[in-house]
């Protein structure tokens, strides 16, 4: 087993919690200013990009998209989109992002770090591979400040986690379909 493909699925008590802390002010914050930080870095390196959609079809193209539990809530409820009941098992069967549209992203303003920081232009791997890295640690520490328990996992299958919670009921309280039911966010 990949371990960025974990055995079990996280416990709905995880889920809970990044979706409250994902709700957080401080936690948006800190998020959008990685964003920030990710696209003054990339400006000044201008990969080449030909919006082929490589870097969204992973199992096509050998590339694994890594995301944090907090990251995937915070994503899913700025993205304010429900996946259908099948979309995301049918996702983790092909091994391909759920919000591909043709070959474009349709959550672009709401993509996890790890989007943002991959390049499938070779020669941006000198500088991205530092700063997917630097990215990380932050993404982490985030994780700890708030008090979160920490999963880095494999973007379809957590997806997929999140959503059989979301069918549970686990989610989707008067605050929207990803946020925690009562968390009184
Ligand atoms: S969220 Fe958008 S950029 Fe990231 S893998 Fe999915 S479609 Fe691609």
């Amino acid at each position: 087993m990949h371990p960025l493909i974990p055995t079990d699925h996280p416990s709905d008590e995880w889920i809970d919690r990044w979706a409250i802390a994902a709700a957080r002010s401080d936690v948006d914050d800190c998020l959008r200013a990685l964003h920030v930080h990710i696209d003054d870095v990339t400006a000044v390196h201008r990969p080449i990009c030909v919006a082929s959609g490589r870097c969204c079809r992973f199992g096509e193209h050998g590339h694994l998209l890594a995301v944090t539990g907090l990251e995937a809530l915070w994503m899913l409820q700025r993205a304010g989109r429900t996946l259908r009941a099948d979309e995301a098992a049918r996702a983790l069967d092909r091994a391909a992002c759920v919000f591909l549209g043709g070959n474009m992203c349709t959550v672009h303003d709401a993509r996890p770090t790890g989007c943002r920081t991959y390049h499938c232009d070779s020669t941006a791997r000198p500088w991205q591979e530092p700063l997917a890295e630097s990215v990380h640690t932050a993404v982490r520490t985030l994780h700890e400040s708030v008090g979160v328990p920490y999963l880095l996992a494999e973007w379809t299958w957590l997806l997929h986690a999140v959503e059989q919670a979301r069918l549970r009921g686990l989610l989707g309280g008067r605050h929207g379909a990803y946020h925690a039911a009562d968390a009184g966010v």
